[in-house]
């Protein structure tokens, strides 16, 4: 199978003109979901699919597959939406990679191979959205009650594709699913490497602390007599780290992301304090840990402070999700014939569509470097040559898969 460099990258290049920021220079791209510049995107991705032999399906989602003939195939891809100020490859490089190598296959006589670009990963509406629809994590009537912050609905988004969308297709015609992405990190690109072969998507959990303490006023509460909420929420978030140190390694995060005071007044001394607080790992037992670290931490605090801390669930917990390891070991006997000694394994940080796709058929993940470890910015980038060594990797392992 022999993938084409100048054939790939013109793709990239023609894909980010949709939406694609005019300044001088710029590489961004503004390609929401369902506006007019990623339904374009879609329209042209379908009539490469046909250039390519692959045959065009949109589902009810608007998620877009390129059908490879016959009954069963390997699917790759990822998503063509980007953030409102998003760069060129955040899955669009995913997908054309997965062209170019649906393309390269058939050129070959095998092994099939059908693409996809997945709807609203970026969470115009909810986060993931079409991957999660398909894989049923997500039901239709659920996402009929998203509405994007511009106050679209759903049902309105679904009504622009109604022209063009079909049925749900039967996952079970897929043998598997492998999607190429930019790391969006710092890991490969400050190690001078250029392929990372994701071991598995990191879980995710997060709650919603609150501290109550004594509302009043700025000016005549002295110090000592004052139980300030928002003292009490940083001094949970300077203690984090040394409660953590036995536990978590250089992978493990947490990020108090969004915090709220009451009364939120330059003289009044906060009587409540919200915050939320979330921890990502790929070891469940290391989440679970961490989890009980931050619940001791927060008696600690409150005993300490005679403030009341109370604390929830902010949203559903996800697992680590591992990759499959026969996808993992085709990837990795790939990256070392292609790029021996500049490429490691590695966990996945960010969500992405694979981990809808984890339940339902064998998953595989393939990182390029991010240049300074930027993204969801018109900044984005990654070295061309970086991008073409990852499209090989992809068509040796797909050889070896097939
Ligand atoms: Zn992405």
């Amino acid at each position: 199978m022999t993938p084409h460099a100048d054939r790939f990258l013109a793709d990239l290049h023609t894909l980010r003109a949709f939406g694609g920021d005019d300044a001088p220079g710029s590489k961004g791209v503004r390609r929401r979901a369902f506006t007019e510049a990623d339904l374009a995107a879609r329209d042209w991705l379908a009539e490469q699919f046909r250039d390519a032999g692959l045959t065009p399906h949109m589902d009810p989602a608007g998620n877009l597959f390129g059908l490879a003939p016959g009954d069963r195939s390997l699917l790759m891809g990822s998503h063509s939406d980007t953030q409102p100020e998003g760069g060129w490859l955040d899955g669009a490089y995913g997908v054309i990679a997965a062209l170019e190598i649906a393309r390269a296959a058939q050129e070959a006589g095998g092994p099939p191979v059908s693409v996809v670009s997945f709807q609203d990963e970026e969470g115009r509406f909810g986060a993931l959205t079409g991957s999660s629809l398909w894989s049923g994590k997500l039901s239709e009537a659920d996402a009929d009650k998203l509405v994007a912050t511009d106050g679209t609905t759903w049902p309105e988004a679904r009504a622009r594709i109604s022209d063009r969308a079909g049925d749900w297709l039967d996952p079970a015609r897929f043998t598997g699913f492998l999607e190429a992405h930019i790391e969006q990190g710092p890991v490969l690109d400050a190690a001078g490497e250029a392929v990372g072969v994701v071991t598995g998507i990191v879980g995710l959990r997060q709650i919603q602390v609150e501290v109550h303490g004594q509302q009043n006023h700025a000016g005549t509460t002295p110090m000592a007599m004052r139980r300030d909420a928002f003292t009490v929420a940083a001094r949970i978030t300077t203690a984090l780290p040394d409660r953590f140190a036995n536990i978590v390694t250089p992978q493990s995060v947490w990020t108090i992301g969004h915090i709220r005071l009451h009364p939120g007044a330059q003289s009044v001394v906060p009587g409540r304090a919200e915050f939320s607080l979330q921890w990502r790992d790929i070891d469940a037992d290391r989440l679970d840990r961490m989890e009980g670290a931050i619940a001791q931490l927060l008696r600690d605090m409150g005993d300490e402070t005679g403030c009341e801390i109370t604390w929830g669930k902010l949203r559903h917990d996800l697992a680590p999700m591992p990759m499959d390891a026969g996808m993992q070991a085709a990837l990795s006997a790939a990256a070392d014939e292609v790029a021996p000694g500049r490429w490691r394994a590695m966990p996945s940080g960010a969500l992405h569509d694979a981990s809808n796709l984890a339940g339902l058929m064998p998953v595989g993940m393939l990182f390029v470097p991010s240049i300074n470890g930027v993204s969801h910015t018109f900044e984005e980038d990654t070295g061309e040559d970086d991008l073409v060594t990852g499209v090989e990797v992809l068509a040796r392992a797909v050889e070896r898969l097939g």
